[in-house]
């Protein structure tokens, strides 16, 4: 006998609930436990997993294996290309293994749930219990509803009620310990699952050399590496970060959304190490800075939320409905400026740059190249969605959909269709400094003062025509007034 824990997006040991039942489980019957982690090149083509993320799950692998390994726990881990053949594959190995108990954490984009489904129904048929179990969020999706009964469309009286839900159930803050010794020594018996090596990423994913170093120089992979960079932030920054957090120079956030979306880092153990550092011990009140911060990684938690409830949106429909005829703009010279940072506003160009570079890219800008691409270019936002998970190192479904939709006014709780951001006055406003523009657009590195935010328009245009910065490539006034007759008469249409 057995007990199978099946890593996904968990990729962690301490504080891992489905982990933490299946040692458990295995410590009561006295059987070893095994863990296991299925590459799928198809699902990463399916989900538009970044190469970036497909070496950074990969590197976390490999920690893994070395930590289990030094419990006597094996990790299996191969690729499969085809996605339908993993539940079987699951069900081989359990039976092969004499597994009677198989853990996960539960996904719940669709195509996930519905392979979840698969694995209930497969588990059953063969007399294997199979254990599914909320995780990835801190409150469960389907548990806060409104006076009325219904689901929460809208952020701050969905937060209040969240604060409220975790205050009266402390318990849902609680660690997961992390499994001990193997109860069973598994050495012998499974001797090549422990000498099984961490397969490659897919021709399709992988990074040239000096990406590959570049991104581990960046974002060191792993659980030990999530909480060392938690701890650092909660100790140095979080206190100035309700001040701060909008400023992309400042470098004030904590930069730990990929550990929460490969799931290095529990979002459950950020917010319990935030409300300890409180004063209040509370998720409000007390410091200004760690209660503004728990709401971000809330957001989190909103955004899964809305995707459990409304599971359309992943399949490329805007959460309103009324949005979908929107009449967008199909021009491949301004996506491809947009791409790669050559749209002549610096502020843009600047994050897209970022983003290009590490793999990431600060909140307010994702905002601000967000809206540029639906409002100004008006560009089918779902491009730039696409895009984003594409490229982006800590690109999660829920979050990147919210954050479109937020920004192109077609998602949940978003900013009204006619609320338009200026980049220019984004830009004087985030970066009064021009400190991130110069670091990440080089053209421009040498223009000084308010001309930064647009060299052509305040008698920097010689320097950025001779570095070979271009132009604006469209006039933000213009562009404004179209895409308000746009999306208006888009809504109005059946
Ligand atoms: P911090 O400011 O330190 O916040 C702490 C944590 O809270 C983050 O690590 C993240 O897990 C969570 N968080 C913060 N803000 C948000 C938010 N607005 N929505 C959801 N969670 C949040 N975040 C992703 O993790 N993956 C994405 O693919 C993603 N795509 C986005 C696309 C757009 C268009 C926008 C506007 C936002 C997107 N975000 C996404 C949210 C946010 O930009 C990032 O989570 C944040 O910039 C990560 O940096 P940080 O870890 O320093 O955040």
């Amino acid at each position: 006998e057995a007990v199978v824990h099946w890593f996904k997006r968990d990729l962690r040991l301490n504080d891992n609930r489905a982990l933490h039942l299946a040692a458990a489980k295995a410590k009561s019957k006295n059987v070893p436990l095994i863990c296991m982690f299925i590459v799928s090149p198809q699902d990463y083509q399916a989900h538009l997993t970044s190469p970036a993320r497909v070496d950074f799950e990969l590197r976390t692998l490999a920690i893994m294996k070395a930590d289990l390994g030094a419990m006597d726990i094996p990790l299996y881990v191969t690729s499969i290309e085809k996605r339908k053949r993993i539940p079987e594959h699951i069900m081989q190995l359990c039976e092969r293994w004499g597994a009677r108990h198989l853990y996960c954490n539960i996904e719940y984009e669709v195509d996930e749930l519905r392979r979840e489904a698969m694995m209930a129904r497969k588990c059953l048929e063969r007399g294997i219990a199979f254990t599914a179990v909320h995780d990835d969020v801190v409150v469960p999706p389907g548990t806060l509803k409104t006076g009325q009964g219904k689901q929460f469309a809208v952020y701050s009286p969905w937060f209040r009620a969240w604060i409220a839900h975790v205050h009266k159930h402390p318990e849902l803050l609680e660690a997961f310990e992390a499994p001990g010794q193997n109860p069973f020594s598994a050495r012998e018996k499974f001797k090549e699952v422990f000498e099984m090596v961490i397969p490659a990423a897919p021709p399709n994913k992988s990074l040239s050399d000096e990406e590959k170093k570049r991104f581990e120089r960046l974002w060191p992979a792993g659980e030990h590496e999530a909480l060392e960079r938690l701890d650092r932030f909660l100790s140095e920054r979080i206190g100035t970060y309700k001040d701060t957090r909008n400023f992309p120079a400042a470098n004030s956030t904590a930069t730990i959304s990929v550990h929460h979306s490969a799931g290095t880092l529990a979002a459950r153990t950020s917010v319990r190490r935030a409300r300890d550092a409180n004063s209040t011990k509370k998720l409000d009140g007390g410091n200004l800075g760690i209660a503004g911060w728990i709401s971000e990684v809330a957001w989190r938690d909103f955004y899964k939320h809305v995707l459990a409830h409304w599971p359309y949106i992943c399949m490329h429909k805007p959460f309103k409905y009324e949005y979908t005829n929107i009449e967008w703009e199909y021009n491949d010279a301004h996506f491809d400026a947009w791409c790669t940072g050559r749209t002549g506003f610096p502020i843009v160009d600047a994050a897209m740059r970022q983003l290009n570079h590490m793999g990431y890219m600060h909140n307010r800008c994702r905002m601000i190249v967000a809206s540029f691409l639906a409002k100004d270019l008006l560009i089918d936002w779902r491009m730039g969605e696409i895009y984003f998970m594409e490229h982006l190192i800590d690109g999660d479904f829920a979050s990147n959909n919210g954050g479109w939709g937020f920004s192109a006014s077609t998602g949940v709780d978003p900013q009204p269709y006619f609320r338009i951001f200026n980049p220019l006055l984004q830009s004087e406003k985030f970066d009064p400094e021009g400190e991130y523009i110069r670091k990440w657009v080089q053209e421009l590195a040498e223009v000084k003062g308010k001309a930064i935010h647009d060299p052509y328009g305040r008698g920097a245009g010689d320097i950025a025509k001779r570095n070979g910065y271009p132009k604006p490539i469209v006039d933000h006034r213009k562009c404004r007034e179209r895409a308000l007759a746009r999306y208006k008469a888009g809504i109005g249409r059946e």
